[in-house]
């Protein structure tokens, strides 16, 4: 038996201008750079990942941020909101924090047990702040001034918009997660145990279309797989499924596997290891460009095809 999926690994989303997500990421929510590195299959573009002070699973949103992308259009077969986990004390900290800076921030009022805080990043990524008595410990980035008792935890979890339940719901069983509630047309779904990022939500919206991926887009959410062993296990599970999984592929941070939920989402299975410190020291994560071995002959001109950005820091 592979190892139990416990949660998100990470979610990948679609920006335009690069400082700008830069800035809101760090500067507003206060996450961590954790990588500043390039699309592994169009080196022309960055690749953001931000997270907690060490990038741990389950705390990873990462952006292909293309300067002149045109914005998505959100419909079905989408992940259409990610959801940060915070303690329910922390609610009224965030929303002072992101009206504040500019940040439209509305509250949704309770979901199931938890509070929810509705805004969106300035490509209209649609985000929630859901504050819950179950929030653990944050591993705090060192460049943050949020105070550690309010920081982003890592992901609480993500709605996926589609046009029907049956087959979405049947990979999520066979993924593991089991349906925990229901409200209206939101149905909750959870991995055994707590960890980061362990809540799916499938909202069931048949009367919209499909919807047009662009800046504001999540592109794909990635689930954990404790290592390649597991992965490798996984892999079969969906193999004997009519899902098409793609082979492993490297990721240098992460080894991944990729389907297609029948409703349209793409899913990825990420290994935990080897992590973010591969190829630079914790202390200074993001604050170089980091390529993959096969491109570092070409770094120069790698760099030179990139839009100049600049790290701010508030410590
Ligand atoms: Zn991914």
């Amino acid at each position: 038996m592979a190892k139990p999926i416990v949660g998100l690994h990470h979610v990948t989303a679609i920006a335009s201008d690069p400082q700008r997500n830069l800035d809101f990421y760090t500067q507003v929510l206060g996450l961590r750079f954790v990588k500043r590195t390039i699309n592994f299959d169009d080196p022309g573009s960055y690749h953001f990942y931000f997270g907690d002070d060490v990038g741990s699973p389950g705390t990873i949103l990462t952006f292909f941020p293309w300067p002149h992308a045109t914005r998505g259009s959100l419909g079905v077969g989408e992940t259409s909101e990610t959801a940060f986990s915070v303690p329910l004390a922390s609610m009224e900290f965030w929303e002072n924090r992101l009206l504040a800076a500019g940040v439209p921030a509305e509250r949704a009022g309770q979901r199931f047990e938890e509070e929810v805080l509705s805004f969106a990043d300035p490509d209209g990524l649609r985000l929630e702040i859901v504050g819950h008595a179950g929030a653990g410990f944050a591993k705090v980035p060192r460049t943050s001034d949020v105070p550690a008792e309010h920081a982003v935890r890592g992901f609480f979890g993500v709605t996926l918009c589609e046009g029907g339940y049956e087959s979405t719901v049947d990979v999520l069983t066979i993924l593991g997660l089991r349906k925990i509630g229901e409200h209206g047309a939101r149905f909750r779904f959870a991995a055994e145990g707590n960890a980061l990022g362990n809540y799916i939500d499938v909202l069931v919206q048949p009367q919209l279309t499909y919807g047009r991926m662009g800046a504001g887009s999540v592109h794909h959410i990635a689930f954990r797989a404790a290592d390649d062993a597991s992965q490798l296990e996984w892999r079969e599970v969906i193999a004997a499924t009519s899902l098409n999984v793609t082979p492993v592929l490297d990721r240098t941070y992460f080894h991944s596997i990729y389907f297609r939920e029948p409703g349209g989402v793409l899913f990825e299975i990420a290994t935990d290891p080897p992590g973010f410190a591969l190829d630079e020291p914790v202390e200074s994560l993001g604050e170089t460009l980091k390529l993959p071995p096969w491109l570092e002959p070409q770094r120069s001109r790698v760099e030179r095809a990139l839009p100049a950005i600049e790290l701010h820091h508030h410590k």
